[in-house]
């Protein structure tokens, strides 16, 4: 008798279900148990996966979108790749614009995944026909049956991770979890996931990792938008210059600001103890743990799920750089000279 053929039916299969991962070595002094949900594991390298496929199928469901429909979104991320990916599988047109601040190698990795992408110029204001938010809505406008995901401003993005990262952390955990840290861009992922947690444990912590020059923190306090916490920033991902749609600010518990320079850093130091590859935002939840560890946020039973949300190898020419990271000034001497290739 013949064995089985145990294979996937295809790519979109293995959408979450990620694993949790304790933390060894970064986390020995810190005080309590620490494991990171690893999304690097989504067949897209990210959590973005989960968001892409659910707000797919859920217009699948509404009939909106049928075989030969257009998917748009604006973004040359994570959720752009998420989207192209599960385009191919369902034999949409994925449309995505994005900014001419996006990197060659991104547009270029969004192409070879079979995505129609505009370039927008990057120095017009928002409502500007050419901005990549309008030429998105344009082409929504023009594309019948088409949608726009539009993360931002998308409740189905929180519900997504109510659905399956929520979940699958309670019963990774089995039930012990005491606190949930995740960045907070969109909010769908730490909105969703804290929900679902609340639903079965109200003890359970909820932080939010935010940026500095970012308004979310602030906005969380005291309820309005204040325009003097916006200023540039590296970290990709995390933070936001307005206020999302997609976050629940009254699940969230309290926010904390990382730095570009420590959030990049301790990316690395996640790398190099861990073995986990990991991209900058997971290096900022990280910062994030360390700072809460010495604010005593923590007791010897806490059991901390840090969310990693994407895969190192999309920042090979940043964090990954030594010379990207001594051009942000990032770099000491020690650290460089702790890198450096040994001359045979
Ligand atoms: N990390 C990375 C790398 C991301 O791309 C995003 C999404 N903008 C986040 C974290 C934050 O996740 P969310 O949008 O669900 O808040």
């Amino acid at each position: 008798m013949k064995n089985e053929i145990r294979a996937y039916n295809n790519i979109l299969e293995l959408v979450g279900n990620t694993p949790l991962v304790k933390l060894n070595k970064i986390a020995e002094n810190l005080t309590g148990n620490y494991y990171a949900k690893v999304e690097a594991f989504n067949p897209g390298h990210s959590s973005k996966d989960r968001i892409a496929l659910h707000i797919i199928e859920q217009a699948e469901k509404a009939g909106i979108l049928t075989e030969g429909s257009t998917i748009i979104e604006t973004t040359s991320g994570n959720t752009g790749f998420s989207i192209a990916m599960a385009s191919i599988i369902k034999g949409y047109d994925c449309i995505l614009a994005v900014s001419s601040k996006s990197s060659p190698d991104k547009i270029d990795m969004l192409r070879s995944m079979g995505a129609k992408v505009y370039v927008c110029p990057a120095h017009v204001s928002a409502d500007d026909p050419r901005s990549y938010y309008e030429v998105a809505k344009r082409l929504h406008k023009e594309t019948k049956g088409s949608i726009y995901i539009n993360q931002y401003f998308n409740k189905l993005n929180m519900d997504a991770h109510y659905k399956s990262t929520g979940p699958e952390i309670w019963e990774q955990t089995g039930g012990q979890i005491t606190h949930l840290i995740a960045c907070s861009g969109t909010g769908g992922t730490i909105s969703g996931t804290a929900r679902f947690l609340k639903e079965q444990n109200p003890n359970i912590k909820v932080i939010a990792v935010d940026a500095f020059g970012s308004v979310l923190k602030k906005y969380h306090e005291t309820g309005k938008l204040d325009t003097n916490e916006i200023y540039p920033y590296r970290i990709e991902g995390l933070g936001k210059n307005l206020i999302p749609g997609a976050t629940d600010f009254s699940i969230i518990d309290e926010f904390i600001k990382v730095t570009d320079a420590e959030s990049a850093h301790t990316a690395r130091e996640i790398s190099r103890t861990e073995g986990i590859f990991v991209g900058y935002t997971s290096g900022a939840v990280m910062q994030a743990i360390k700072q809460l560890d010495e604010l005593n946020t923590f007791n010897m039973n806490s059991n901390v799920v840090a969310i990693f949300p994407d895969h190192g190898s999309r920042y090979m020419s940043k964090i990954y750089s030594d010379q990207w990271m001594e051009d942000q000034g990032f770099l000491n001497t020690e650290t460089v000279e702790e890198t450096q290739e040994v001359q045979y």
